[in-house]
């Protein structure tokens, strides 16, 4: 499967890496949409956060676990951010491997494009 994400967690696409854990890895977005836009993935693909059973579940928490973990770490909490999970063509998503864009380090806006 031809998967650029899937590239990145087994090292033979370059990302610049911010967190490698056991079955999450985050990464810093290749075309910045805020001062801090970092994308955390499971290590596993699911096509979409549409693709995952309930049964795994758990992997949604610790994607927020590194959100939350990555905020505190890097002093972007309290000030705030958003995560953002596109999915499927209407919701704008892109790259066909589950990801959370964790955005910070401006005022966001709402409604989102
Ligand atoms: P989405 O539109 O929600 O699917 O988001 C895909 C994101 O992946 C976009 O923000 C892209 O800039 C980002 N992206 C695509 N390829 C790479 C890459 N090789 N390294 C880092 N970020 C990437
Ligand atoms: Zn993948």
């Amino acid at each position: 499967m031809d998967c650029v994400f899937c590239g990145i967690a087994n090292g033979t696409v370059p990302a610049r890496l911010l967190h490698e854990g056991e079955r999450v890895l985050a990464f810093a977005d290749l075309n910045p949409q805020a001062p801090t836009h970092i994308l955390i993935i499971p290590r596993a693909h699911y096509a979409s956060i549409q693709d995952v059973p309930a049964a795994e579940f758990g992997i949604i928490g610790e994607l927020t676990a590194v959100a939350q973990d990555l905020a505190r770490a890097r002093g972007i909490w309290p000030a705030g951010y958003r995560l953002v999970v596109n999915a499927g063509p209407d919701g704008g998503q892109t790259v066909g491997h589950l990801h959370v864009h964790l955005l910070a380090g401006r005022q966001m806006t709402w409604p989102p494009g």
